[in-house]
């Protein structure tokens, strides 16, 4: 859909909607009331909504617990034993990867930490991690708690990319040069697939490959990534990466997270790791033996039996995720966040002071879902007024409103309707 065909009104927005493959999806989500109304709910981004589909995945596996005890590990519908199995085939669509690539454990800054054990391994020449400037706060935790773990001095270690003076947006030129001045001294080359304050798709390819070619290894936090745009991460080659699963994913708040290994390191018993009994061998795992035999897939990562309860609930999801396809899905994302940037620069154009700065990038490989609003006038004040009008968006300190339109139930009434009220206010 191109930009140049659109146009402001509600019966344009109706019209998209109708025309719409994936418009049934709506239906399979609750979706929150404000006063009574539905919500303009664009927080997907943050926490994605609950498939209506959730409890009785769960509930099965309550039964099952309360039937079978101790032997529903065998016995259970999914047999608990094994639960985590039925992940890989469909996350393999979503990362682009092989399944024996993927695991799903743990929760996200857990994934983080236990990749960065296995893939950050400074020596006394190469010991720089390179990052994006403002990562999210629990990544920032992580890199300076992993180099203060190697003995390491967070602030000799950790070199940010940020964007230049006055913008949010950080070059991939910038990025890659950045990566070639400190090539020698590069151990790991690790950024958000898509920046969690500015929206901002990154070059992932474009980044792994200069990575590699210095020397580097290289890997991403995809938490804003999976399931917002397309990746590919067996064929960029990318190192390793990990994701949540309860924004674009829909799995509920705290679900258990995913991790990607490469097929190049997957076997490799040299690199090291922290080992638990999930990760053992599993045709020797109830043996109990003191030594440890990695599973030859990114299984061997695991440490702990699976947590059935909430691997229920991304089962759910992914089932409708599976049915609605992610290259579909993508594409009307970037519809969706098209549209809301048509209507917003409209209002740009009408107000006489410029009180809405979209720092969100507009060339359509560059953003996912989320569009983040600068605010240059009264922005918590208006944010405050959205909350009122029924619109869940998300506030950052100290002057951005992050909106986050999603395929499987946002509408384009919804981005219209997002866009009166917000002119309403600017107008004021
Ligand atoms: C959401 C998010 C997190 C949250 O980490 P949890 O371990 O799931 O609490 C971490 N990093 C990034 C980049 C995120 O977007």
């Amino acid at each position: 859909m191109e930009s140049s065909t659109f146009e402001n009104t509600l019966a344009f927005a109706k019209q998209l909607d109708e025309q719409d493959p994936l418009k049934h999806f709506r239906d399979r989500f609750y979706i929150p009331l404000v006063n009574g109304k539905e919500s303009i709910y664009f927080t997907g981004n943050s926490l994605g909504l609950q498939p209506k589909t959730t409890q009785d995945y769960v509930l099965n596996e309550l039964e099952d617990w309360a039937n079978y005890g101790v032997e529903g590990h065998f016995h259970a519908r999914t047999p608990w034993v094994s639960y985590h199995e039925i992940f890989p085939e469909i996350l393999s669509e979503i990362v682009g990867a092989l399944p024996e690539e993927i695991v799903v454990m743990n929760q996200l800054t857990v994934n983080l930490h236990l990749l960065m054990i296995s893939f950050y391994r400074p020596t006394k020449q190469r010991y720089k991690i390179i990052c994006e400037a403002k990562a999210f706060p629990s990544d920032q935790y992580a890199f300076q708690s992993q180099a203060i773990l190697h003995g390491l001095n967070p602030a000799d270690v950790i070199i940010e990319v940020g964007p230049k003076e006055g913008s949010a947006y950080i070059e991939t030129a910038d990025i890659l040069e950045a990566i070639r001045i400190h090539g020698n001294e590069t151990a790991l080359v690790i950024f958000g697939g898509v920046n969690y304050y500015s929206g901002q798709v990154f070059d992932m390819q474009k980044i792994c490959k200069t990575a590699h070619e210095v020397g580097a290894i290289c890997g991403f936090d995809l938490a804003h990534a999976t399931g917002n745009v397309l990746l590919e991460l067996h064929d960029w080659q990318v190192d390793f990466a990990c994701w949540c699963s309860y924004k674009y994913l829909n799995s509920g708040p705290g679900g258990v997270a995913g991790a990607f290994i490469h097929q190049k390191h997957i076997s490799n018993d040299t690199i090291p790791r922290l080992a638990g009994w999930w990760g053992h061998d599993k045709e020797n795992r109830f043996k109990m033996d003191k030594d440890f035999h990695p599973i030859q897939t990114a299984e061997g990562w695991q440490l702990s039996n699976a947590p059935v309860l909430s691997m229920s609930a991304h089962k759910a999801s992914l089932d409708i995720f599976k049915e609605a396809g992610i290259h579909h899905l993508v594409k009307k994302g970037k519809s969706l966040s098209a549209f809301l940037l048509f209507i917003l620069n409209e209002i740009n154009n009408t107000t006489t002071e410029k009180i809405i700065e979209i720092i969100t990038p507009e060339k359509e490989s560059e953003r996912g879902c989320q569009i983040s609003i600068l605010m240059h006038k009264d922005g918590k004040k208006i944010f405050d007024e959205l909350i009122k009008e029924g619109v869940i968006a998300d506030w950052r300190e100290p002057n951005v409103i992050r909106v986050a339109p999603v395929p499987l139930y946002n509408r384009f009434e919804d981005v219209y309707l997002f866009g009166e009220i917000i002119k309403t206010y600017c107008s004021k």
